[in-house]
């Protein structure tokens, strides 16, 4: 990105009860996913509508980074098939991480445990980093600024000498810039006090939900997420043991204290 576009990209259609459906941005079959041959990740059905918003939640080692890394190319899979916006994803090698501007191009965008922030770079220069989408226009820098009004103080700041929640914002805000279809977000709340967390699942609603972005946020704070996202996934030992709407994992408080205890 260099200047950001004048113009802020049209909102989304939202997303209705058979997005999913009819305008999948992301469908996962069968994935099977591991290291070194091994899988830790079976069998995974998922699919993300544009403008929903799907928690993934699971215990420690449940697979759900994983998940988010095989999805990203960034682990290769074992198994099963990925479609981003109807498009085979990374079929035929493994993605590096030198070619996460490719995955910008073709509309996906991670936001990574360690926020994969430039440290020795400004607030916006690390902005000026997100690329957009294959024949998408980068949103406008009054747009990025409504959405996290707190970043605009620290536009001259060097990335590392931000506070974890300002970091947090900025790598959301260099993922959101280049209007992807896709955003993958993996546990956003690490070291950030939960009102931080509490002020930005809303922010991330919003913007699924003006953009027609499908968004995964793979969060710890269950309760918190399962407010503001449309559909939940529970994986336990690699493998779904949860598949349907927030609204109904919230009234199963049993399947969530199984699944964090590792027996569902
Ligand atoms: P957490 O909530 O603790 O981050 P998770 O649900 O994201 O857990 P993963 O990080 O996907 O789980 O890990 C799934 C399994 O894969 C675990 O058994 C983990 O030890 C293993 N694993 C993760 N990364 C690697 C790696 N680079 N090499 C080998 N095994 C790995």
């Amino acid at each position: 990105m260099t200047d950001p576009a004048p113009t802020a990209p049209a909102p989304a259609e939202p997303a209705g009860a058979d997005a999913t459906a009819s305008d999948p941005v992301l469908a996962v079959r069968g994935l099977s996913a591991g290291y070194d041959g091994i899988a830790v990740v079976h069998d995974v059905d998922l699919t993300v509508g544009a403008g929903e918003v799907v928690a993934l939640l699971g215990a420690n080692g449940a697979g759900k980074t994983t998940t988010l890394l095989t999805i990203s190319g960034l682990v290769p899979k074992l198994g099963g098939t990925i479609e981003v916006a109807g498009e085979a994803a990374h079929e035929r090698r493994r993605v590096r991480v030198a070619d996460v501007w490719q995955l910008a191009r073709r509309g996906v965008a991670h936001v990574p445990e360690d926020r994969g922030l430039f440290f020795d770079l400004t607030a916006a220069e690390n902005l000026r980093l997100g690329r957009p989408a294959r024949g998408g226009t980068a949103v406008p820098l009054d747009q990025i600024l409504a959405w996290f009004p707190a970043l605009e103080k620290v536009l001259d700041r060097r990335a590392g000498l931000l506070s974890g929640g300002e970091q947090q914002m900025l790598a959301l805000a260099r993922a959101v810039i280049g209007t992807p279809r896709l955003l993958l977000v993996d546990e956003m709340s690490l070291g950030l006090a939960p009102i931080i967390v509490e002020q930005l699942l809303p922010v991330l609603r919003s913007i699924a939900t003006e953009t027609g972005a499908g968004i995964i946020l793979v969060e710890q704070h269950v309760g918190l997420v399962l407010t503001v996202a449309d559909r939940a996934y529970l994986l336990s030992r690699g493998r779904v043991a949860f598949d349907g709407t927030a609204a109904e994992l919230r009234g199963r408080p049993e399947l969530l204290e199984s699944g964090y205890l590792g027996e569902a």
